[in-house]
């Protein structure tokens, strides 16, 4: 697998949430991470339908404006009950006319479930595909994927997106009650960077 040798590595998100949590991911190592509103890059439109999909046209978007190796994050919630929705439409689901609202996405998906009259529990996952581009054409594919159950009401004030709504395998609390730490020891974006960084080792 080709190694990453730079010293910038630019992460292809404007989503604030995932920003963060990528930071913190790579804080462990001796790198410049700069992100696609530094560099004030449009946001691609994500016409692809599978998570790989839309991550590669981020990322290959991003190096190509830039020069710079680009690092994007493709993720999603799948929902049993729901035959994988929202999928790679999670974002989506969050979307209104005044920006993206997720106490609306999560009602969406709870009505959903009684609307179907799924059985409890509700299980799903959160997946998670990384993709790191470099400028000259190349990529590589890191996933990663949690196993939970979709809780309600939500708790929890921590983390971003659907986070209190998800309560993962083995644990008793929520994504959203566990610190930015705890959860990306388990997440689906840490176990998927748990791959990616055997190539910055
Ligand atoms: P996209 O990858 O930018 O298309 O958006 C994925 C969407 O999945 C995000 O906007 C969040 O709503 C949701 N999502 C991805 N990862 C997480 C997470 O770790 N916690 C909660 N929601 C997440």
């Amino acid at each position: 697998m080709r190694r990453f040798t730079g010293d910038t590595l630019l992460v292809a998100t404007h989503n604030p949430g995932k920003l963060e949590e990528i930071a913190d991911l790579m804080s462990r190592f001796d790198l410049r991470v700069v992100s696609a509103r530094d560099h004030d890059l449009p946001e691609p439109e994500e016409t692809g339908t599978s998570f790989v999909e839309n991550a590669r046209i981020k990322a290959h978007a991003a190096t190509q404006a830039t020069g710079l190796p680009a690092l994007a994050d493709d993720s999603g919630l799948e929902i049993d009950a729901l035959d994988g929705a929202p999928g790679v439409y999670t974002a989506d689901w969050a979307e209104t006319s005044n920006g993206r609202d997720f106490t609306l996405a999560m009602t969406r998906a709870h009505d959903a479930l009684i609307a179907r009259d799924a059985p409890q529990p509700w299980t799903g996952r959160f997946c998670c595909t990384l993709v790191l581009a470099w400028p000259d054409g190349e990529d590589a594919v890191f996933e990663g994927r949690m196993e939970g159950t979709l809780v309600w009401p939500p708790r929890g004030e921590q983390g971003h997106g659907y986070d209190p709504m998800f309560q993962p395998e083995g644990h008793d609390v929520t994504f959203a009650q566990m610190d930015r730490w705890a959860k990306n020891r388990i997440s689906h974006r840490g176990r998927a960077f748990d791959r990616l960084v055997t190539i910055f080792e």
